[in-house]
């Protein structure tokens, strides 16, 4: 019965967290949202399909049932704690929880835009987002436009009639160039456009986008937000009138995530901002020796003073990421030999998990951009990246030098 009067009180818990949002990052990571259910100190895993319908849930669902507690499609406790938490994280009016960073992104996208509208986005963004935006939205008669993140000149005269939403990404994959958010977010105004943004590279600890203007923040949770390479979800937090769209969207779409995944996610959230300065410190030390070696053709972090957006990265990510790309002397094949001869970092794709993960983009996250394609965007012969990992840096590093010793 308690458990049950708790659960109904859910509304009054989710008021009461807007009074707790002038507290520091660190701890709303570990306390934004938790479910004290039963008094557990933990939001338990409520795995539940369904709820008992009341008068309060039948009063919820008649004003549009988002974050009632009706059905696990629309939300349920887990999904609940975790945008929460997100949404205090990223500064964030509301949000919705996903399936998967791409149930999140193509709802945005269909759920927001209809047949006749416009978009601009940059060829360099994430190869599934860039996948739906090519091969799924023209479909539907939605059109993007392929402009340049690193050129906000290029965004803007992209802007047709039409237009009705700008998409950029914190970092571009894999070389880790920075995108002048402040300066997206004037054009956006400018031109009475929404400006939507995939923050999953840096995560909110890093960059928190709403601050610097934009409308809708994106998240693949699967990366650094859960941080343990456990889960696949994804989340959008923004203006409260936006996830009120997106939430209809959601329930039509179906993309919602399991409570136990939730769980983990929110578990993993509440050590965001231990883990985060460990990937970056981690990151910046590996790039520093990694620049220094002989059998190293070039070292891609923003850390490093040679990396073109240096300077702009300390405005719009300053505490840095533990992204890190690099160029093995030899090209593709002696980057692949390097990967296999590693025993520590593993060879797998993803990222933003507690373990270091390697991969070569020409035969993962880019096998299907044409060569030409892929060494114009940067991606040169020998490419490899790695999501540094918080494990001991020197252990990380020794690992890198006895593969490269082996070549
Ligand atoms: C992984 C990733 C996605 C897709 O997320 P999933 O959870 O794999 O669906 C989207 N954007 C970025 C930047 C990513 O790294």
């Amino acid at each position: 019965m308690l458990a049950h009067s708790k659960v109904q009180s859910f509304g009054a818990e989710r008021s009461l967290m807007g009074d707790k949002l002038e507290r520091r990052f660190a701890t709303r990571a570990v306390h934004s949202g938790t479910k004290h259910i039963q008094g557990a100190v933990n939001t338990p895993i409520f795995q539940s399909s369904t709820y008992r319908l009341s008068d309060d849930r039948y009063a919820g669902w008649a004003g549009g049932a988002q974050h009632t507690l009706i059905y696990s499609r629309l939300s349920s406790v887990n999904s609940e704690a975790c945008v929460e938490k997100i949404c205090a994280l990223e500064g964030a009016e509301d949000g919705e929880l996903f399936a998967s960073g791409m149930a999140a992104i193509s709802t945005v996208m269909l759920g927001l835009l209809s047949n006749g509208d416009h978009m601009v986005a940059s060829a360099d963004v994430y190869g599934g987002t860039y996948g739906l935006m090519t091969e799924e939205l023209p479909r539907f008669g939605i059109h993007v436009t392929m402009a340049n993140m690193q050129d906000t000149a290029s965004y803007e005269a992209a802007i047709q009639g039409n237009t009705k939403m700008i998409y950029i990404e914190t970092l571009s994959n894999p070389v880790l160039k920075v995108c002048d958010i402040a300066a997206m977010a004037a054009i956006a105004k400018r031109h009475h456009l929404l400006l939507v943004i995939d923050n999953t590279f840096t995560s909110p600890w890093g960059c928190q986008p709403i601050a610097l203007g934009c409308d809708i923040v994106i998240h693949s949770t699967t990366k650094y937000l859960s941080g343990h390479s456990d889960i696949v979800g994804g989340a959008v937090v923004g203006r409260k009138d936006l996830i009120a769209e997106i939430f209809t969207k959601k329930i039509h779409f179906g993309g919602a995530p399991d409570p136990h995944a939730c769980y983990l996610l929110e578990r993993g959230m509440r050590t965001l901002s231990a883990r985060m300065p460990i990937h970056c410190r981690n990151a910046a030390e590996i790039a520093r020796r990694l620049d220094a070696h002989p059998q190293i053709e070039k070292t891609i972090h923003p850390s490093l003073p040679s990396h073109p957006d240096h300077e702009l990265g300390k405005r719009i990510m300053p505490k840095g990421t533990g992204m890190l790309a690099f160029v093995v002397e030899g090209g593709d094949a002696a980057a692949v030999r390097f990967m296999r001869n590693l025993q520590l970092i593993f060879e797998a794709t993803s990222l933003g998990g507690v373990e270091s993960l390697i991969e070569c983009p020409f035969n993962s996250s880019h096998r299907f951009i044409p060569e030409p394609v892929r060494t114009a965007a940067g991606v040169v012969p020998g490419f490899v990246r790695i999501s540094v990992g918080i494990e001991d840096v020197e252990d990380i590093w020794h690992d890198i030098e006895q593969a490269l010793a082996q070549l």
